[in-house]
């Protein structure tokens, strides 16, 4: 299948995908009585799972390739490398990789492990320093495999606040899934989109922005983050590009439902 693209203004987004994965909703809404989530029984599997990609987006912007988000990585041979292929794009014709939070299946094809080096060779590295100190402290195995190495090789950059990355492209952090959570803003000629990694990771967010997520960091502000980032989509008409949707994960909150293109 053809890799889906959009264009926002001048700005390209090529989606694309490193495989798929399935999560009870059970297990996601653990406050929640299973009467509740029956509600949603269509965003669900016949088994009451969550069907999870894992999306990461290639966008091209002001002369720049920026990857946002990594993928799983080798273990689960997921098809990331493939499709940037079939995009056109070379491990060494990105410019930038932006990380939207630290957790493992956004950071796995980071470091070519037979060689040790960094896959995207002229890459910058961009992560969230509040991520990177949380995740650093906490020993967590994938920043030791996938992000410390970059710190080594002098390719990491650790930023915060909402950064100017190119005149289109802009930084937001996004707080909740993990403490230092951040999205892209893409302004183009009057068009805007939010790439907003996990930020949602379920359709039954859209409908229940407040009931907490099991892999949220802290429920509370995951759900303040929520409810900001649909009023910000609403008033900006923005379109929105979510890591864990169904493939491509691209589309607009349409009120309480996800209207995918
Ligand atoms: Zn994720």
């Amino acid at each position: 299948m053809a890799l889906a693209r959009i264009t926002v203004g001048d700005v390209e987004i090529v989606a694309l995908s490193d495989g798929e994965g399935a999560r009870p909703a059970s297990w996601m809404f653990p406050n929640n009585a299973v009467s509740a989530l029956d509600t949603y029984r269509d965003l669900l599997t016949a088994d009451g799972d969550v069907v999870l990609n894992f999306g990461c987006y290639l966008l091209r912007a002001d002369g720049q390739t920026v990857l946002v988000d990594a993928g799983n990585g080798p273990e689960r041979g997921g098809p990331l490398l493939e499709q940037l292929a079939e995009a056109g794009v070379g491990p060494d014709a990105i410019d930038l990789v932006l990380f939207t939070h630290l957790h493992g299946d956004h950071t796995g094809w980071n470091i070519d492990r037979e060689t040790g080096r960094a896959r995207f060779s002229r890459a910058r590295y961009l992560v969230p320093r509040i991520d990177f100190d949380h995740y650093t402290a906490a020993g967590s195995a994938s920043v030791a495999r996938d992000i410390a190495p970059l710190a080594n090789l002098g390719a990491l950059d650790l930023i915060e606040g909402e950064r100017v990355l190119t005149p289109s492209l802009t930084t937001l952090p996004t707080p909740g899934h993990t403490p230092g959570h951040t999205g892209l803003v893409v302004t183009s000629q009057g068009a805007r989109a939010l790439v907003i990694g996990d930020a949602f990771v379920s359709r039954v967010s859209l409908a229940e922005p407040d009931w907490p997520v099991a892999a949220d960091w802290n429920a509370e502000v995951a759900a303040r983050t929520r409810h900001a980032l649909l009023g910000r989509a609403a008033r900006d008409e923005a379109l929105v590009a979510l890591s864990h949707f169904p493939a491509p994960g691209l589309g607009r909150f349409d009120g309480a439902h996800w209207a995918a293109i």
